[in-house]
């Protein structure tokens, strides 16, 4: 094991803050992430597996060791005339693969496209984009279980998917993702009901759509709303859309009737965390070299920021103003350290 020390971050995570790790190393094979994890283990070290950095936030130095996941490799499992298995490593990355599979014309996934991040992260969160989340393509997910110091594979039912979630989240450091198996298909049903992606197809007067122009209307759209995290330094939406009750909407309704919510059952609504935002004045405000994005409120952007610290003061003032003036708390949608 190649044991690095005292390494910046810096250019392990989309936010790009200078956060030093006082252990780093990679691993790039089961038995190295095993020897790794021991090692941690062993030390009394705490350790933080670390895919390509896109959902989290440094906001102090790591006492332990950052492990940082590169088991790659694409591979074909199954294959018949029409649909196909694929086992791919958590180390690679999101987009790169569904672009792969887009090239191919497999279907399934490229309503995903252009989603940072890494393989193995996938169905951790269950990314969704544009109608569509990944676990309804995955079959089952291959894991180290690090209770039970051993290999697992959960096939999808044990996976308790549900929107941005799944039991990897909801118990949070037990299963360390290997590898993940996908069905794709070959005569794809064609996801084009998103009304983004519809009107796309139809300004670029596109009647019969593939698999790839889907992704490329994806990626068009997706360009266009969000900043590349390589050039702007951002986590994505930094907070998830608040659940209330139905007693709070109603109170709420009173006093702000435009408010943006909907129902998800009879005792709960969902309100839409950017129109908080934005009834409390954020929208384009700057402060210390971190500001929300001009094009969508819930991205907040680190300017020039060196410590995670100010990224996190900004959006505890956010957080902060939406608890005053509306009594509802935000929840951050990323893993902050
Ligand atoms: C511009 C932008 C747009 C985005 N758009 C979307 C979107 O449309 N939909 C969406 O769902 N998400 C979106 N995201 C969020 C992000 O891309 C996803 O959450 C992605 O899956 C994170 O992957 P990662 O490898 O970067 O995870 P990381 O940030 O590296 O890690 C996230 C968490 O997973 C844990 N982890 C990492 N690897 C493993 C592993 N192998 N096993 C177990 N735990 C692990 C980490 O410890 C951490 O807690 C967006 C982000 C950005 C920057």
């Amino acid at each position: 094991m190649k044991l690095q020390q005292n390494i910046i971050l810096k250019p392990y995570h989309s936010f790009a803050c200078e956060e030093i790790t006082r252990f780093f190393t990679t691993v790039s094979t089961k038995e190295a992430l095993v020897e790794a994890i021991d090692w941690a283990n062993e030390n009394n070290q705490p350790y933080f597996i670390l895919g390509s950095g896109t959902n989290i936030l440094f906001t102090q130095q790591f006492n332990g060791l950052v492990i940082k996941m590169e088991i790659t490799g694409i591979q074909k499992l199954q294959e018949t005339s029409s649909e196909l298995l694929l086992e791919v490593g958590a180390g690679e990355n999101w987009s790169h693969f569904v672009s792969y599979c887009v090239q191919k014309s497999w279907g399934g996934l490229e309503n995903l496209s252009l989603i940072p991040g890494s393989v193995g992260v996938a169905p951790i969160q269950n990314i969704s984009a544009y109608g569509v989340e990944v676990s309804e393509h995955i079959i089952c997910v291959e894991a180290f279980d690090t209770i039970k110091h051993a290999w697992v594979s959960l096939p999808k039912q044990d996976c308790t998917f549900g929107y941005r979630t799944s039991v990897f989240k909801k118990e949070p450091n037990r299963y360390i993702v290997t590898a993940v198996q996908f069905k794709l298909s070959k005569q794809p049903f064609l996801r084009t009901d998103y009304g983004a992606i519809k009107a796309v197809l139809h300004e670029k007067g596109i009647r019969n759509p593939s698999v790839e122009s889907i992704a490329n209307a994806v990626i068009y759209l997706r360009s266009k709303q969000l900043p590349d995290p390589k050039k702007l330094g951002n986590a994505g939406h930094f907070f998830n859309n608040p659940m209330i009750t139905t007693t709070q909407y109603d109170q709420l309704m009173v006093q702000f009737p435009s408010i943006m919510a909907y129902p998800i059952d009879d005792h709960t609504y969902k309100i839409a965390a950017g129109w908080l935002i934005e009834a409390c004045g954020w929208k384009s405000v700057t402060k210390d070299q971190v500001g929300c994005y001009k094009d969508q409120v819930l991205v907040i952007v680190n300017y020039g920021a060196t410590k995670g610290k100010t990224i996190l003061d900004f959006s505890d003032a956010i957080t902060q103003s939406v608890q005053d003036k509306f009594g509802v708390l935000l929840e951050s949608a990323i893993h902050i350290l």
